[in-house]
């Protein structure tokens, strides 16, 4: 067998349209409900997308649950505590009254009579003429890295030549010569309206209003309304965490770039309950170290970032927030969020505490005046709380845009390189020819690979074809192995093993095979 060449890639500004066909092509993300048109804002995750995303999701139970934050100590000097939980969809809709998602989980909205489109207010800019007004005639709406956005400059060129852009809120109302972003007649666009992003449903026999209740648009309540539970039933004690992953809802109004902005989605989140007065270093421990595990699993690079929050930005409850933010091909030379970390002080357990008017105050042995006998008289408080937010989509699809690669140099010149950590598929096991006895040694080999390593992955074992295409295929998966047995094997009981990301091959010993597979998995 001929080494393939090193790799000589050149970075070449990725292609999202690309990444999207070999997305499909390879089975990682289809549109929901394909074979009907799909529907908005909804994506199902074939074979290998299914296995990227639940071994993303395993790391982080695995780092964030089992053993948080790697056994590094916490700011109080001991290992960090986390303990998992698993809440409903469908909680009473009071919970999302307390958290405030009723009353304020709202953006203004401008809907356009003639094409239906419905646009956030404060993103829709109008090009008018950059000197003078425009007198009677139409100017152009659009929506910032929409399509519109080109189509409505080219109409507005036309018009008036040299054009600026202004807030749609800068012009005054009623807006008979704004043309609306996908309109082609002026005067389309309503008025701003309220628009509530959370699904509701109604549970039970009765469809009456009265009996509405809400898909969660976010993990984190369900850990807030089961604080308590978890205090009274089990041995934790403050500081500790709570984690929570599963599906959120929010009826995004604007679905876009691929699974970003998605109506139907995934998160990972933890609440770190602690004393208020050791929150802040708390904050700063978190934040750090979801920056570190993001670059852990395969996202270093000047590709991510982590943005502290200006003071303004900031809730009233909020002592820092700062969002850990990767640069997909879309949002290039800017920056779209992955997680947010926010010190969110004790603002939804009071929120909470007095509106299910539940005690949620924590009793606190260890604190408090020290008493004649050396205990202490212990405090009760309502904890702090520190929330890592992440975005399980997110992560997959920045994995899936960071490791796509292209190298022309390569016979198939597109590849994944996916972390081995969360690669789908760990190991490929390859008969150079599906004859001389190579299958079954191979198959030896894969029985072997798949007893110590199918828990976390697929291993392939594949007999047909060609090599290159074989090789090729694995590529496009991002499997980081593939082990091929050809006629030395036989004799001298050594197997290639071909390093994707570099095509370089290597000889090694058949029975060295899992020990080199089980260190590169980590
Ligand atoms: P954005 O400002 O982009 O709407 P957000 O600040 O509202 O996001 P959070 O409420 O902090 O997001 O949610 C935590 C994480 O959940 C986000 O960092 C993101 O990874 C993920 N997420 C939020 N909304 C969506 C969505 N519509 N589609 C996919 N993932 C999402």
């Amino acid at each position: 067998m001929s080494e393939a060449p090193a790799s000589a890639a050149q970075p070449t500004k990725k292609s999202m349209d690309a990444i999207m066909a070999l997305c499909k092509r390879r089975g990682f993300i289809y549109q929901a409900s394909e074979i009907y048109g799909g529907i908005n804002g909804f994506w199902d995750y074939g074979p290998l997308g299914a296995q990227l995303k639940k071994n993303l999701r395993d790391a982080w139970w695995q780092d964030m649950i089992l053993n948080p934050c790697w056994g590094r100590k916490g700011p109080n000097g001991s290992r960090v505590r986390c303990v998992p939980l698993e809440t409903c969809i469908i909680q009473h809709p009071k919970v999302w009254e307390a958290s405030g998602h009723v009353g304020g989980f709202n953006d203004p909205m401008v809907d356009c009579k003639e094409s239906k489109g419905r646009y956030r207010y404060d993103h829709v800019q109008v090009f008018v003429p950059e000197t003078g007004d425009a007198g009677d005639k139409p100017v152009f709406a659009y929506v910032g890295d929409q399509p519109s956005e080109a189509k409505q400059r080219k109409k507005a060129e036309k018009l008036f030549g040299v054009i600026k852009s202004v807030a749609l809120s800068s012009i005054p109302q009623p807006w008979a010569r704004v043309i609306g972003p996908d309109a082609e007649k002026p005067g389309t666009l309503t008025e701003p309206r309220m628009f509530n992003l959370m699904f509701d449903t109604i549970p039970g026999a009765i469809r009456d209003e009265a009996n509405k209740a809400y898909l969660r648009p976010e993990t984190a309540q369900g850990v807030f309304v089961n604080f308590k539970n978890v205090v009274d039933t089990t041995r934790v004690k403050l500081p500790f965490g709570i984690g929570n992953t599963g599906r959120s809802f929010r009826n995004e109004v604007t679905p876009r770039n691929f699974t970003f902005r998605s109506r139907e989605f995934e998160q990972a989140e933890l609440e770190f309950f602690c004393h208020p007065d050791e929150s802040v270093e708390w904050y700063k421990f978190w934040r750090d170290f979801r920056m570190d595990w993001w670059k852990a699993i395969g996202l270093a690079g000047e590709n991510l970032i982590l943005r502290e929050h200006d003071k303004d930005e900031l809730s009233h409850y909020s002592q820092g927030t700062s969002d850990v933010e990767y640069r997909f091909p879309f949002t290039a030379p800017g920056f779209g969020e992955l997680e947010g970390i926010a010190h969110r002080g004790n603002y939804d357990l009071t929120q909470h505490e007095n509106t299910s008017r539940t005690k949620l105050k924590y009793f606190d042995a260890e604190r408090g005046e020290l008493l004649p006998n050396g205990s202490r008289k212990g405090e009760w408080y309502i904890p702090h709380c520190i929330e890592p937010a992440a975005g399980l989509d997110r992560g997959a699809l920045a994995l899936i845009c960071e490791g796509y690669t292209r190298d022309e140099s390569r016979p198939s010149p597109e590849f994944l390189k996916l972390h081995p950590r969360v690669a789908p598929i760990k190991a490929a096991v390859f008969p150079l020819v599906a004859k001389d006895g190579m299958p079954e040694v191979g198959e030896k080999l894969y029985d072997e690979l798949f007893a110590k390593f199918g828990n976390r992955g697929f291993i392939e074992f594949d007999e047909k074809q060609s090599i290159g295409k074989r090789y090729a295929r694995m590529d496009e998966a991002g499997c980081p192995f593939c082990f091929t047995i050809d006629g030395d094997t036989l004799t001298n009981q050594t197997v290639t093993v071909r390093d994707r990301d570099s095509g370089q091959q290597e000889r090694i010993g058949i029975d060295k095979v899992s020990g080199f597979l089980g260190e590169k998995l980590g």
